[in-house]
């Protein structure tokens, strides 16, 4: 199996961390943006494996990952302990989560980390789909889970096809956005439309609601394309 050797972690809110691999012996890492890397260790004497989407574009034998620590969880405590050299064997990346051609307008929707293989998909889909219009709903309790959106909102300035559409359930009195879940501002931008597809990421019960919902206002269960992290 191949290794994944930390380089380096930088701590994105109180529970999310980014980390950035390389895969020592191996020049390109070959994936589609919004593919998972597996990686498998031995954790209090058992082998665990966990999948974890790439937060990044391809470039070169470099990716980048995006966890929160789940309380009592066997992978995620574990990775949170990695000091930068340590290696991690791995798998893939794998899997199917990526935008299916022909790309259409589409609507993008995390909560959470959820948000991490959109990142890896937005680096490049806004340029190499210009006439494609695409709207990112992402959803946290509080600010501070709202990862990434500084890019997501320099983004939006420099491509008119993408609108970064935030919400907060937890907002502080800063917060000016939008404080309901994801579910009805998805439902605000799909409008009348059914020719787009619906990209969902994050935890089962928002998933299958957002899938429950958008099926209740006739959208074919091929348009809505689904990653669930639990
Ligand atoms: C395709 C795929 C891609 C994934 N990508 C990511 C990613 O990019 N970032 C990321 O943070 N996670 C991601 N996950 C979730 C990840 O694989 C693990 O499930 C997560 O890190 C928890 O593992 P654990 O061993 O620490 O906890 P476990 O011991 O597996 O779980 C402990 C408990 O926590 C629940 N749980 C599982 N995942 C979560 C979660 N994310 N938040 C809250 N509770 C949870 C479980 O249902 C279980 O009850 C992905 C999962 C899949 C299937």
């Amino acid at each position: 199996m191949p290794l994944a050797r930390l380089l380096e972690v930088r701590s994105l809110s109180p529970e999310i961390k980014h980390f950035f691999f390389d895969v020592p012996g191996v020049d390109q890492l070959e994936f589609t943006a919004g593919q998972f890397v597996s990686f498998t260790e031995e954790i209090r004497g058992k082998p665990v494996t966990r999948a974890y989407s790439i937060a990044s574009a391809p470039n070169g034998n470099r990716f980048e990952l995006c966890l929160n620590r789940v309380e009592g969880g066997y992978f995620s405590p574990y990775l949170f302990a990695l000091a930068p050299g340590a290696t991690v064997p791995m798998q893939g990346p794998l899997g199917t989560f990526v935008l299916r051609p022909p790309v259409r307008d589409t609507i993008l929707v995390a909560t959470g980390t959820g948000i991490t293989p959109f990142r890896a998909i937005l680096a490049r889909a806004l340029s190499r789909h210009p006439r494609q219009h695409f709207t990112l709903v992402f959803g946290a309790r509080h600010p501070h889970g709202l990862i990434f959106a500084e890019e997501f909102r320099a983004a939006e300035c420099d491509h008119p096809n993408f609108r970064f559409v935030p919400t907060l359930t937890r907002p502080d009195p800063s917060w000016s956005g939008a404080t309901s879940r994801v579910q009805p501002l998805v439902l605000e931008a799909v409008g009348e439309r059914r020719d787009l597809d619906v990209y969902v990421c994050g935890l089962k019960a928002m998933v299958d609601d957002v899938r429950a919902i958008l099926k209740a206002r006739g959208f074919d269960r091929k348009q809505i394309i689904s990653e669930k992290y639990d």
